[in-house]
């Protein structure tokens, strides 16, 4: 590539989509690029781990908008990875989602034709609530084809409607409590209430399902390789084991990251894929301006989640296409509890029942002292307990489970102490309609060379974080020269 940077180091704390899609990015223009990961490993929440036998997800159970030409088709095209070699499409059988309520079923089809008729024909007497929503719906599908409108934040970021939270949006509406309950379900999937998501967010991650979506072909570990392999494949280096204790910063600039080993590594930019409540832990108490600072503190986290692995037998219970949500609401139609569940293809004797719920981490104070592996054995007798409780709810869904055994639980305290987050939050800080300034502002620290990437920068998930990385990527080199090199045009 032109412009080959002189002299600018540049140092990404954590390993994460967004730390290593951000390394990728700027290595190969021809940036020297430095990961640095506390774990041994490369990944953070993207990597599965393995139990029995069997591969468990962490934090990739789905993503949306892989296809040729989509928006994250062509993140990964710019990233010079195989989407192909990574992913393979769900819904063979036309469903994405299979939504279970008390007393009725929705199915998230493929394809947001599909998804309107499915509403037509469920919700029929409310046309007109389907026409605007609709409309509005596919604004956002049609500008998510537009790069520039991921990246710079276009028109749609500016109009007020669609910052206002979906839960008044639906209000206006008149929406009665089904049909808020069926287009509130997406909000679950990045911890905000719909009474407080913002519209923007919601239509995006709805739109990037339908318009495709897609899994693991292996497993989280794997594309965790690829893609550091990829970046040391650009010259890129990536340093494990090693986490960041200390951000040196002199004069309002960062000039370099101090290991935990003690080893200082000089930075003219540093990329912190991490919470930003463990940033403000790296630097002094007085670098940021007092108020600055609190309002990282008081920043309110999306909930912890307890996941139970659990084995059951291959034969009995194939991999299904789609995934699976049993859903509760209050009389307004607002969902109050969600269990998503995902059957997954194991090896020959098992495959993999993945249920994940809501957990508070009020929940699990008593350990709060404690660190992963070393935990007491009443710590593992609630998980255990809880796990159970949450297999023999899921044979009211799928019928009785054969060879059923669970094989692995995690709750909000593994989460904390595997990726740094504080509370065990899913999801990193809420993205709510509340606090969507506050963010905005942290995402633009007042430190000379200090940027943000990952889940808490611009958007949670796979496409949030990775278009964190096209952000900071963008300002680092500035737009004109983005889009000269990324061919980053409408
Ligand atoms: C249970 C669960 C299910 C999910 N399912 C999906 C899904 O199906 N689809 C989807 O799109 N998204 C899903 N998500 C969200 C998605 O996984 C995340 O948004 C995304 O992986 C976050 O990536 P990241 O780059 O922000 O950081 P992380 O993956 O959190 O990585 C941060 C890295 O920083 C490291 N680190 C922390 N502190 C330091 C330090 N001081 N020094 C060095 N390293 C440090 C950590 O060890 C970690 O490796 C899920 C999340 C969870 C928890």
């Amino acid at each position: 590539m032109k412009n080959t940077p002189q002299g600018k180091n540049i140092v990404i704390i954590g390993s994460g989509i967004g730390g290593l899609s951000a390394g990728i990015l700027l290595s190969s223009l021809s940036y020297p690029v430095t990961i640095v990961e506390k774990n041994p490993l490369p990944g953070g929440l993207m990597r599965s781990y393995r139990r029995g036998g069997l591969d468990c997800p962490v934090g990739v159970h789905y993503v949306g908008a892989l296809g040729e030409g989509e928006p994250m088709g062509r993140m990964f095209d710019v990233l010079g990875v195989q989407t192909s070699d990574l992913f393979m499409p769900m819904g063979n059988d036309g469903v994405i989602d299979r939504y279970i309520f008390d007393d009725f079923v929705f199915e998230l089809p493929t394809a947001i034709e599909n998804y309107e008729d499915n509403l037509r024909r469920a919700f029929g007497p409310e046309s007109e609530q389907i026409s605007t929503f609709m409309n509005n719906l596919r604004e956002i599908h049609r500008r998510m084809l537009n790069p520039a409108f991921l990246i710079n934040q276009g028109d749609p970021f500016q109009n007020i409607d669609y910052l206002q939270p979906l839960g008044e949006y639906l209000d206006k509406l008149a929406v009665s409590p089904r049909l808020r309950a069926v287009i509130s379900v997406p909000c679950e999937l990045f911890g905000v209430p719909s009474a407080e998501c913002p519209v923007l967010l919601h239509h995006m991650v709805l739109a990037g399902y339908l318009f495709s979506a897609w899994r693991l072909k292996e497993n989280g570990s794997r594309m965790a390789d690829v893609l550091a392999q990829r970046f040391r494949d650009l010259g890129g280096q990536i340093i494990l084991n090693d986490g960041a204790e200390k951000i040196l910063i002199s004069e309002g600039m960062v000039r370099a990251a101090r290991l935990d080993s003690g080893r200082e590594i000089p930075a003219d930019y540093i990329v912190a894929d991490i919470h930003p409540k463990i940033l403000l832990g790296l630097m002094d108490s007085n670098t940021l301006r007092p108020a600055f600072a609190q309002r990282i503190l008081d920043l309110k986290e999306t909930n912890g989640v307890i996941c139970a692995q659990i084995s059951v037998d291959a034969a009995a219970h194939p991999e299904t296409a789609h995934n699976t949500y049993r859903l509760q609401t209050n009389e307004k139609g607002e969902i109050k509890d969600g269990v998503f569940y995902q059957i997954r293809q194991g090896n020959d004797q098992a495959n993999l029942l993945s249920i994940i719920t809501r957990s508070f981490y009020e929940e699990w104070s008593d350990w709060e002292n404690t660190v992963s592996g070393s935990r007491p054995k009443d710590y593992s007798a609630k998980k255990y307990a809880l796990a159970e409780e949450l297999l023999e709810k899921a044979q009211n869904i799928f019928g009785p489970l054969k060879n059923a055994r669970v094989i692995d639980v995690f709750t909000p305290l593994t989460i904390r102490d595997y990726i740094n987050c504080p509370q065990g939050s899913c999801y990193g800080v809420m993205r709510s309609a509340q606090q969507l300034l506050k963010i905005a502002s942290i995402n633009n620290p007042p430190i000379g060379g200090l940027l943000l990437t990952g889940q808490n920068a611009l958007a949670p998930g796979v496409l949030g974080s990775i278009l964190g990385s096209f952000e900071v990527t963008r300002k680092i080199i500035g737009t004109e020269e983005f889009n000269h090199q990324f061919h980053w045009r409408a």
